[in-house]
């Protein structure tokens, strides 16, 4: 370990409960940033983000070159989509996507043998964009929370009237299971992270910034500290590794003993929570007046040959992933996202979208069998009460939610404070899919607050 890194960048911090589960993150912690080849056809989702779908601005058959815009944002929850490689438009039509249903997306035959050049962009000093400037700027990148939700990145800039933010906390915990994109992002682009960090501290009229990572990962503090001044007013700091420590109000609690109270934004006690990976591409993407274009995926599992970290186009379909790297399976095998919190893919079309950093590939070794799966009547054990970072009461919640009690469950036990980390899921021994359950409670609620 070098000089420059110090046990006081060291910090036993954490959250109350949480689990441990198997990292199984040695398929990829060591395997640099790769770039993947272009894809003959990108499938590109209108609606890849929270918020409003984007409104295309090409039509069928029309050129585009890499880096253009080819859809706006509709408003201000919303982003502009722009064109990851130089091709031709096929089509606009319904296509398969990661969040279920088809969508309305955008299909571009990709130019064989183009050098794929980002023909658009200019050099801007971002320094003497306004403060008050930079929640635009960023809108035009199309940046969305990479770290999974998607949520455009500009909206978090805004500051609800009545708070101050003093605080910017950089998430590079990827408690996930498997996942690396990050870790990889803050060794390799630790000088692109600090930028961007200091490029969303100024944003929000932040004072200082912490980019908080695990205590597995403390060559990423190291090679971040490595390009931090002197009494820098953005310090690097590790806590311990636990699931689901890399979710907003854990990593709160941990680093700067803050408890964001129920029901609200971080902002509330003075906060601003970005991911890594969405630090690093402000600070890629704003100096080059450029919009999001590709990412970093993790690719990693027992059923993939070479896994590893590769940056991928985003509206990459999964199946030319796939291809290139080394497959045998079917659909079932795959997981977007890590294995507490990803989604299955039912479709070997599905593309790679901004808010996409892992794809997890097993193989029938790990595929639950019929037997695993049966579930059994709660024990009353309490093991999913002792593992909820929320406090909540998960098999309390798991017997409303039996007897579809769903608006007793928001009412009475807070439901809507559960995030879906799915820790009591994975400790209960009676195998009852409690974070499922508590999903579909959520949606039946919601739904009936939309139709009233
Ligand atoms: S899924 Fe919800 S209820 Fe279960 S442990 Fe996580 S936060 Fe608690
Ligand atoms: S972990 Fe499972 S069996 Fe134990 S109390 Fe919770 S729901 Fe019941």
């Amino acid at each position: 370990m070098s000089e420059h890194f110090s046990i006081q960048h060291f910090l036993r911090g954490t959250f109350h409960q949480g689990i441990h589960p198997p990292e199984n993150k040695h398929f990829t912690a060591e395997k640099p940033i790769e770039r993947l080849a272009f894809p003959p056809q990108l499938v590109l989702p209108l609606s890849q983000h929270a918020g409003k779908a984007s409104v295309a601005l090409v039509r069928k058959g029309q050129e585009v070159v890499r880096g253009e815009p080819i859809a706006r944002a509709d408003g201000f929850v919303s982003v502009p989509l722009h064109a990851p490689a130089s091709g031709v438009v096929k089509d606009i039509c319904l296509m398969p996507s990661a969040r279920g249903p088809m969508v309305e997306s955008i299909v571009l035959d990709v130019y064989a043998g183009d050098p794929q050049e980002v023909l658009y962009g200019t050099e801007v000093d971002v320094d003497a964009i306004q403060s008050s400037d930079l929640m635009q700027a960023v809108q035009d990148t199309g940046l969305v929370g990479l770290g999974g939700a998607a949520f455009p990145t500009h909206v978090k800039l805004s500051v609800p009237e009545g708070c101050v933010i003093d605080t910017v906390l950089i998430n590079g915990c990827e408690c996930e299971p498997f996942l690396t994109t990050d870790h990889r992002l803050m060794i390799e682009q630790a000088a692109d992270l600090v930028a961007g960090t200091r490029i969303l501290m100024r944003a929000v009229g932040a004072k200082r910034a912490i980019i908080g990572t695990e205590d597995n990962k403390l060559d990423a503090v190291e090679a971040i500290q490595a390009v931090l001044k002197k009494d820098d007013v953005v310090s690097v700091k590790a806590v311990q590794t636990k699931y689901p420590q890399g979710a907003e109000k854990m990593l709160a609690k941990a680093l700067v003993n803050r408890e964001i109270p129920s029901g609200k934004f971080p902002s509330a006690v003075g906060l601003g929570v970005f991911n890594v990976a969405t630090a690093t591409q402000i600070g890629q993407l704003l100096p080059q007046k450029q919009g999001v274009i590709e990412r970093v995926v993790t690719v990693t599992g027992p059923g993939i040959e070479r896994p590893g970290n590769y940056i991928v186009p985003v509206g990459t379909p999964i199946r030319f992933i796939l291809e290139k790297l080394g497959f045998q399976g079917s659909a079932r095998h795959l997981i977007m996202g890590g294995p507490m919190m990803g989604g299955t893919v039912s479709s070997l079309d599905t593309p790679i979208t901004k808010g996409c950093g892992g794809l997890l590939i097993l193989n029938e070794h790990q595929l639950t069998t019929e037997e695993q799966m049966k579930r059994y009547p709660c024990i009353n054990c309490g093991a999913c009460v002792d593992a909820c970072p929320m406090m909540l009461n998960p098999c309390e919640l798991g017997r409303m939610a039996h007897k579809a009690q769903y608006e007793v469950m928001a009412e009475r036990y807070h439901l809507n404070d559960c995030f879906e980390c799915g820790s009591c899921s994975y400790v209960c021994p009676a195998a009852i899919p409690l974070v499922q359950y508590f999903r579909v409670a959520k949606s039946v609620n919601r739904t009936k607050a939309a139709a009233s």
